[in-house]
This record gives C-alpha cells, structure tokens and sequence, in this order.
C-alpha cells in the first residue's frame, strides 16, 4: 500500500488570496481535498466533482450568508469503496459511496452535501428544513428543476415536514413568489441556535401551517 493519493483543487479567487487573507473573502471556496484512495479508477469523477463543489460554494456561501460565519478553513471529499448508502456529511468532511456514483455520476448529491457544510448548524436548525434548504439549492438551483417538478403529498395529513423535494418545493415556492430572502434569514436563525416557527409569522405575515395550506393550493392549480 502507497500513500494515499489526496489532491487539493482551488478555486481561482483561493489562489488570489492565499498568502493575504481568507477572512476578508468570506465567498471564496476553501480548496477540496479530495481521497479517492479507495478506488483510484473515480479519481477523475473526483476530481471533476471536486470542481463543481469549488464552483458552487461562492453562490451557496452567498445564499446562506449570515454575519460573524466563520467557512471551513477545507473540505473533506472522500469516496468510499463501496460505501453505505449514498453520501453523507460530518462538519466539513463529506464522504460518498463508489456504488452510489456508478449509478449516477451526477454531481447534485454533491451540491446537497456541500450546503451542509455551509449549513454548520450543529444541531441548531429542525431537520425537515435542514433537509428542506439542502434540496433547495440541489435541486431547484443547482439542477434547475421548475417548481412543478417538486413532489406534493396528497395525503392532507402530510405537510413541509416531509423534508426533502417536498420542503424543498414549499421553500422555492416562499423564496420566488411569497417572501424573496427567507431562506437567507431561515438559515442564519438556524446557526445562530434562534430559529421557530415565528420566523415565518414575521416574514410573510402567515402562519406556517396558512402558508402550506396557500402552497398546496397554489400548486393544485399548475
Ligand atoms: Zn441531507
């Protein structure tokens, strides 16, 4: 067995900056190392991966803004051979199964995992919108999914806390028609340990559950 093979990507602003300072450039991606040691065949697939994640941190970071954030000084990607399950996320290591990626190559599960390491809420946000704000940016931004693509349940009893697609089409649907910047303030209450439902009261003047019932509504139409 040889060294590991572990590869930093940058992105281009990174590079700028190193030397001078990261903290005056809070959207700049910290580099990727990325460990594909475990199935050298996935490195390009890493690699390749690893530049998209650099790519979409700016915008991510950006959406997720919250003042005093500190980002990860670097990311963590590690490709798991073969892995359980799909991917999953520990602070700002981000670790992927090599059975996941042979049978979907994309990159969105990436973007999902990336917001949360942004997220770094450390058990401060509820899980539906953790989840709900993860496949958000996936899903609606990163793989330009219109809102009618998202699921609904028709069971009445199901509401936002489904997580997921389901949340996420609630918060695309507040974010582009209801209350444009929520996510935005959602996600800083979450790391800052201050989130409740209120949060919806004050910023749209609706309860949480009136909201959904005005989604559900909304979306029987299209
Ligand atoms: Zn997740």
């Amino acid at each position: 067995m040889g060294t590991p093979r572990v590869i930093a990507l940058f992105s281009a602003a990174c590079i700028l900056t190193a030397g001078i300072t990261s903290a005056s450039k809070p959207s700049a991606a910290p580099p990727v190392i990325l460990d594909s040691s475990e199935i050298p065949e996935l490195e390009p697939w890493g690699r390749a991966a690893a530049n998209t994640m650099v790519e979409w941190y700016p915008r991510i970071a950006k959406l997720l803004y919250s003042k005093g954030y500190e980002p990860p000084k670097e990311i963590y990607l590690k490709i798991n051979n073969p892995g359980k399950g799909v991917a999953g996320t520990a602070g700002n290591r981000i670790g992927i199964s090599a059975s996941w990626i042979k049978k979907e190559p994309g990159h969105g599960v990436l973007i999902h995992e990336l917001v949360h390491v942004v997220q770094d809420y450390r058990g401060g946000g509820v899980g539906w919108l953790t989840e709900g704000i993860a496949d958000y940016i996936r899903w609606g931004l990163y793989e330009k999914k219109p809102l009618e693509w998202f699921p609904v349940p028709r069971d009445p009893t199901k509401d936002y806390r489904q997580s997921y697609r389901v949340s996420a089409g609630f918060l695309y649907w507040l974010e582009t028609d209801r209350s444009p910047g929520i996510v935005k303030k959602l996600n800083a209450a979450s790391r800052e340990r201050r989130y409740s439902p209120d949060i919806f009261k004050r910023e749209t003047g609706a309860d949480l559950d009136d909201l959904w019932a005005e989604y559900r509504g909304v979306r029987k139409k299209t």
